[in-house]
């Protein structure tokens, strides 16, 4: 028997504080409840689907008619080398706690993705990035249960096609795959600082040199803190828009001020252009829309946060407002980074 709740708002599931209601919902907190929660979905003939801490997806009005799962699987289990420590970790654990205690431990490899909210299993999905890391640089595989054999498989870091903001996960086998565990290589003794911009400018101005993983930390979550709102008092679920992505072309036929003002980095001959600058440029930041309940974010305009939004139709209107006034601006057409659901 499977100890599921009925008819459970979706609002408390997500970090944006929307959506309707989902049908049934279980906590997934052992490997031994999936093949009964399988059993039980074949026979009631219901759709599923599984997520972490929900920082990243925005729950459609409708609902989810089916059994949402909530990855609350644990574990953290090290082994220690000489320089590489590897580090197993189940993907319902709390990815910050993570961080804290790899540092902790004075590894390096994952200490700028610190204070990213969600579970760690959420950040395969997207290859989460911040302040020069992805967690890509640092995954060895992932143990996932394919939902089409019903077979557990372990994926090497090749398999899972990490990009910049996308996966095999997300872009090409969506809810094909249930992530239960991965493992990073971090280092022990080889810390080297990455030089980041934006960490360039923080150590400069407190005069601090960057000698441990722990100043890293430290030294993101202050800016972080700083700059983005916590979402568990104003509802966001981080950036918004994806930086987009064009080719030297597309680049070289952008009007001539956006073309001398974007800031903008060069990568496999493609150019991500700042999605935020953009949305600035088009006279959208600190954008307060009193019919929707959105707003952008003051400090950091890639961010929307819901201020008295009720549904999720009116933030497709907010979001349709300011991709097509940054379209009209700037001739560039942005994507969402979080995702709709169900899907
Ligand atoms: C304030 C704020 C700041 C943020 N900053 C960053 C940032 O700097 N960089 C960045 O990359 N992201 C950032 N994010 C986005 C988000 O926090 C990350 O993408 C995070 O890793 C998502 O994890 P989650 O557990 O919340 O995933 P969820 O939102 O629960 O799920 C996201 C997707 O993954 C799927 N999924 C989740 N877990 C599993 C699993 N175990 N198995 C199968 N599918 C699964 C879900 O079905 C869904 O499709 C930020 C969000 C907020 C609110």
């Amino acid at each position: 028997m499977i100890n599921y709740s009925s008819n459970v708002s979706l609002k408390d599931f997500t970090t944006m504080k929307l959506g309707g209601r989902a049908k049934f919902m279980i906590n997934l907190k052992s490997l031994s409840q999936l093949d009964q929660i399988f059993e039980w979905v074949k026979q009631e003939s219901i759709d599923f689907l599984m997520i972490g801490g929900g920082s990243n997806i925005i729950w459609l009005d409708e609902g989810f008619n089916g059994l949402l799962i909530v990855n609350q699987l644990s574990g953290f289990e090290v082994e220690n080398h000489q320089n590489d420590w590897i580090i197993k970790v189940g993907a319902g654990e709390i990815w910050d706690k993570i961080v804290a205690k790899t540092v902790l431990l004075g590894l390096s490899g994952i200490e700028a993705l610190s204070l990213i909210p969600g579970k760690t299993g959420g950040t395969i999905m997207q290859n989460v990035g911040a302040y020069g890391q992805e967690i890509q640089d640092s995954l060895i595989d992932v143990e996932v249960f394919d939902t089409v054999t019903k077979k557990y498989q372990t994926l090497n870091r090749d398999q899972c096609l990490l990009d910049y903001r996308s996966s095999l996960f997300k872009n090409y086998q969506p809810r094909r795959y249930l992530i239960l565990s991965l493992r990073l290589r971090l280092s022990k003794n080889h810390f080297k600082y990455h030089p980041y911009e934006a960490l360039n400018h923080y150590f400069n101005d407190h005069k601090i040199v960057p000698e441990d993983s722990n100043t890293i930390r430290q030294a993101v979550m202050d800016i972080r803190q700083t700059k983005l709102p916590d979402p568990n008092k104003i509802a966001n679920c981080g950036s918004f828009f994806a930086n987009p992505i064009v080719s030297q072309e597309q680049f070289n036929n952008l009007n001539l001020d956006i073309k001398n003002k974007v800031p903008h980095w060069i990568f496999d001959h493609k150019i991500k252009l700042s999605a935020a600058w953009l949305i600035e440029y088009s006279g959208l930041k600190d954008f307060h829309d009193q019919q929707t309940g959105f707003a952008t974010w003051f400090k950091q305009p890639l961010i929307v946060i819901n201020e008295h939004g009720k549904t999720t139709k009116d933030l497709i209107k907010f979001k349709d407002l300011i991709v097509n006034q940054v379209f009209q601006k700037t001739k560039i057409r942005l994507s969402m980074e979080p995702e709709f659901l169900p899907n």
